[in-house]
């Protein structure tokens, strides 16, 4: 199985990360990732930029170092209702959404509330990916929620910094994706870097993947067609990306 793509990555823009856009896509570059996603933090964070730092990205080249970019954000999930933290006008404007719960934001609630917020953050035709969903805190029902995952397309990502950090338990992670696996639930491995050292490193989430033998098929990390057909199809306001420019 060969991962081309880095889907959940921060620049020093997130004030707790310490590399620029240009290391980590030479990092990728050096690492044969073909795409990355830049997802810094949206403006509620407190390390967050001002949101303008989001709605500009459009101003940087869709390659950059030989690496495609996708201009992303990893958003807050602020209620039960799966309201995010991303302004009407800039939402339009990105590639890449990813969706997390983060203390600050979202105080850990039960597992029903969880589970609402994770069905209405589903009903948003815009988020791409759900991050770190096994992080402690934030228990729900695995098996209900890969079903709704199914239903709406959204896909899950196995975080490596998350696990690395003991922020996962990593019994949770494999339960969660054995859930996954019996609903037939597209993934991605990202690696949630905050150094560029960290981009494209996820021998963390590697293990959990072959414990769970998660079938690759719906691993989409390795499919770089699939990813930016996504972006294309599913963010029609974003700047479209020109498939064959991009397979060079
Ligand atoms: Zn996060
Ligand atoms: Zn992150």
């Amino acid at each position: 199985m060969k991962i081309i793509a880095d889907l959940h990555t921060h620049t020093l823009a997130s004030s707790h990360a310490y590399s620029t856009i240009t290391e980590n896509c030479e990092i990728a570059r050096d690492r044969q990732l073909k795409v990355i996603a830049l997802t810094d933090h949206a403006p509620l964070m407190p390390d967050a930029p001002h949101e303008w730092h989001a709605a500009n990205q459009y101003v940087l080249p869709q390659t950059i170092r030989g690496v495609c970019v996708l201009k992303g954000i990893e958003a807050d999930i602020v209620n039960t209702d799966g309201d995010l933290d991303i302004p009407d006008y800039v939402i339009g404007k990105l590639q890449w959404i990813v969706a997390s719960f983060h203390e600050p934001l979202f105080p850990p609630l039960s597992a029903d509330d969880h589970l609402a917020a994770i069905e209405n953050v589903c009903k948003n035709s815009l988020v791409d990916v759900f991050g770190h969903l096994t992080a402690s805190g934030y228990p729900f029902d695995y098996s209900e929620a890969a079903k709704l995952f199914t239903k709406y397309d959204k896909i899950v990502e196995l975080n490596e910094a998350s696990i690395r950090s003991g922020a996962t338990k990593k019994i949770n992670a494999v339960r969660l994706f054995e859930a996954c696996k019996k609903e037939g639930v597209k993934i991605a491995v990202d690696s949630d870097a905050h150094y560029c050292e960290r981009i494209g490193d996820f021998s963390a989430v590697c293990e959990i993947l072959n414990e769970v033998k998660y079938p690759e098929e719906l691993i989409i990390s390795t499919d770089f067609d699939y990813i930016i057909n996504r972006v294309n199809q599913n963010h029609p306001s974003a700047p479209k990306i020109e498939m064959t420019a991009m397979r060079g």
